[in-house]
């Protein structure tokens, strides 16, 4: 099941841009509601209500807004990966390479050993699942740390891109609340996965 006051919003205030971008700047990645962000953070923890969290990964910039919000749900604290252009980072950090959908680059990420490691149950929370890259190098983080990858929740998957079943098939538990299944820049118009008719 989609959330549906998250697809309501997707389709009130959203904007197709050329390129598959998808612009929340209204509700998500610019201004923020935070009204709505309490609601997707309930949603986050019903879809894991199952599981022990004890804390939510998320990656900066987009996700730490959400992942905060979402956080007060489940009363852990959110650490967030960083983003670096410093080659040979110093000091006890975990690292990986994330390429940027947004930005075409490719960043050093990092998190220090302090607060990351074995014995964490760990919820990644981001914005935004494309081709799943950011997703990626937060699981190769967790695995890194020795922690415990619990699932990742996602407020906005576009299905048409691989990152769903890249992720999906590492058999990680991944929850989206809404589901672009595709988008038309030209007419606006977004089509959801679960409007789509089952054969
Ligand atoms: P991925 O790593 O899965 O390719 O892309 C996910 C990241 O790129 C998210 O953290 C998000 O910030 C950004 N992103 C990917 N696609 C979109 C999009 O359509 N709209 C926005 N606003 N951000 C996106």
């Amino acid at each position: 099941m989609e959330m549906e006051l998250l697809k309501e919003r997707i389709r009130r205030d959203g904007k197709v841009k050329p390129g598959n971008v998808l612009k929340v700047d209204q509700f998500l990645n610019h201004q923020m509601d935070t009204d709505l962000f309490m609601e997707i953070g309930r949603e986050f923890k019903r879809r894991f209500s199952d599981v022990e969290v004890n804390k939510i990964l998320t990656i900066e910039a987009s996700g730490i807004g959400i992942a905060c919000v979402a956080a007060q749900s489940f009363h852990v604290p959110v650490v967030f990966a960083k983003k670096t252009q410093t080659k040979n980072i110093a000091g006890d950090v975990y690292t990986t390479r994330v390429e940027s959908f947004t930005h075409g680059r490719i960043y050093d990420v990092i998190v220090s050993k302090e607060y990351l490691g074995p014995g964490d149950k760990v919820l990644l929370i981001d914005d935004f699942l494309a081709n799943g890259k950011a997703l990626e190098g937060l699981i190769d983080l967790v695995k890194e740390a020795g922690a415990e990858l619990v699932g990742a929740g996602i407020v906005i998957e576009k299905g048409f891109q691989i990152g769903g079943d890249i992720i999906r098939k590492k058999g990680v538990r991944l929850e989206s609340l809404a589901i672009v299944e595709s988008m038309d820049a030209e007419t606006g118009k977004i089509v959801f996965r679960d409007e789509i008719p089952q054969l």
